[in-house]
C-alpha cells in the first residue's frame, strides 16, 4: 500500500454560479453541532427562521413561510401542486429554462396550463398577460420567474402582479435567484405564493426550499397537493400544531446555517444592503468584461445584478472547457451558458463575494485569454 499523500491545503474557491454559492465561515461554522428534531432549541430555530423570512417581504400578519426539505425545485413543485387545484389552470410566463421547468412540472403532475413564451432576452409584458387572462377565463393562476437565471433577466414582477390582481387571478412567483437581493414588498405586490431557497441570495448552504404564502390563500389548499412530501398545506399545519416540528426528518444543520446566514443578511442592511453589494459586483464584472471586448447578452436595463450571460468569443482559439478549467484552477468557478440560440457562459455576482473576487476573476480571465492566444473576444456576428 502506498502511503496516502497529505492532502493539498485547500485554497479558497469562489463559486460564481447560480448556486450553491460561496458561503461565509460563520455560516459554515453554525453547523458544527447536532440537534434533535424535537429539541426546544431546534424548534426555536425553526420559528425564528420562519419569522425572519416573512419579515423580509413585509408579510407580518398576512403571510406565512413554509420551509421544505430539498432544493429550490422542490419548493417550486410544491407551490404549483399545492396552490393550483386539480381543476385549475396555470398560465406560465416562459423566457428561459426555469419557466420551462414549470411547464414540465404541470405536464407531470397533471395541471392544465398555457404558456406565453418570449425570447431569452425579452421580458413578458403586463399587457400580454392581461390579454391572455381576458381571452381565457379558465386560467386560475399565473406563474412568473422573478429573475430568470438562464440569462439573468429581471422580469417585471410588480406590473405583472398588478394585472393578475386586476383580473382576479392568483400569482405564483419563482423568486429563487432574486429573493433577499431584490426588494419584494408583499403589501404592494399581491401574490399567493413565492418560492425561494436557502442557498441563493441569503447565502445559506443548500438543502432547504421555502415558499412564502399568503395565509388566507394557503388555508384554501387542503387536499390539492399531488405528493405527500410536497404538500405545503400539511407541512404548515403540522408545524403549527406541533410547536414548530417538521413532518419528516429536518435538515437540522442546514437550518442552523440558514439562520446564521439570515442574521448576516440583516447585519449587511437586509435586502437593500445585499442588493447594493451585488450591484457593485455586477458593475465591476460587466465593465471589466466589456473592457476586455466581451459582450453581454442583455442590455443593462434588463440585467438583474445576479448573474451575467456573456457571448462566447468568435475567436477559434477560444475553447470553453479550457477556459472553465483555467478559471477553476485559479479559484473561480463559473457556469456554462444555457441559452438555446447562442454559445455563451455565465458569471454570478451573488454569494459571499466582494470587489476583490470580481477583480480577481477578471485577472484570471485575462491570463487565460493570453494563454489560449485569444484576441477576438467579441461574439460571432449572427447570421441575418
Ligand atoms: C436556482 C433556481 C431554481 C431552483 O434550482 P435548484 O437546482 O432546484 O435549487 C429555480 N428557479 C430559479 C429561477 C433558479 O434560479
Amino acid at each position: 500500500m502506498t502511503a496516502a499523500r497529505p492532502a493539498a491545503r485547500p485554497r479558497d474557491i469562489f463559486l460564481l454560479t447560480p448556486g450553491p454559492l460561496t458561503t461565509s465561515k460563520e455560516t459554515r461554522a453554525a453547523m458544527l453541532r447536532d440537534w434533535g428534531s424535537r429539541d426546544t432549541d431546534f424548534r426555536e430555530l425553526t420559528r425564528g427562521v420562519r419569522t425572519k423570512l416573512v419579515a423580509l417581504i413585509h408579510g407580518q400578519g398576512s403571510h406565512v413561510a413554509v420551509p421544505l426539505q430539498g432544493s429550490g425545485t422542490f419548493a417550486v413543485e410544491a407551490m404549483i401542486g399545492t396552490f393550483v387545484p386539480r381543476q385549475g389552470k396555470l398560465l406560465i410566463l416562459v423566457n428561459g429554462a426555469y419557466g420551462q421547468r414549470i411547464v414540465k412540472i404541470c405536464q407531470l403532475i397533471g395541471r392544465a396550463h398555457s404558456v406565453i413564451e418570449t425570447a431569452e432576452d425579452v421580458a413578458p409584458t403586463a399587457q400580454q398577460v392581461e390579454a391572455a387572462l381576458q381571452a381565457d377565463p379558465a386560467i386560475t393562476h399565473v406563474a412568473v420567474i422573478h429573475c430568470e437565471t438562464t440569462s439573468g433577466i429581471l422580469n417585471p414582477l410588480a406590473e405583472i402582479a398588478a394585472v393578475v390582481e386586476k383580473q382576479g387571478r392568483a400569482l405564483l412567483v419563482d423568486s429563487m435567484s432574486a429573493f433577499g437581493a431584490i426588494e419584494i414588498d408583499a403589501r404592494r405586490i399581491r401574490f399567493d405564493a413565492l418560492a425561494a431557497s436557502s442557498n441563493k441570495c441569503i447565502e445559506g448552504v443548500p438543502g432547504i426550499g421555502l415558499v412564502i404564502c399568503r395565509t388566507a390563500a394557503l388555508e384554501k389548499t387542503a387536499g390539492n397537493a399531488h405528493a405527500l412530501v410536497l404538500d405545503l398545506f400539511d407541512q404548515r399545519s403540522y408545524m403549527e400544531k406541533s410547536g414548530q416540528q417538521w413532518r419528516f426528518t429536518p435538515p437540522t444543520h442546514v437550518l442552523a446555517a440558514f439562520d446564521a446566514a439570515l442574521d448576516q443578511h440583516a447585519a449587511e442592511g437586509g435586502v437593500k444592503g445585499r442588493h447594493a453589494r451585488y450591484a457593485g459586483n455586477c458593475k465591476i464584472l460587466v465593465d471589466g468584461m466589456r473592457a476586455l471586448g466581451f459582450e453581454t447578452l442583455l442590455p443593462d436595463h434588463l440585467q438583474a445584478p445576479i448573474i451575467v450571460t456573456f457571448h462566447q468569443p468568435a475567436d477559434p482559439r477560444f475553447h470553453f472547457e479550457t477556459f472553465y478549467d483555467s478559471l477553476s484552477a485559479q479559484g473561480y468557478v463559473i457556469y456554462p451558458g444555457k441559452l438555446t440560440r447562442a454559445d455563451s457562459f455565465r458569471i454570478g455576482c451573488i454569494g459571499q463575494v466582494h470587489e476583490a473576487q470580481m477583480k480577481g476573476v477578471l485577472e484570471a480571465i485575462k491570463a487565460c485569454l493570453k494563454d489560449m492566444g485569444v484576441t477576438q473576444t467579441g461574439p460571432a456576428k449572427r447570421a441575418a
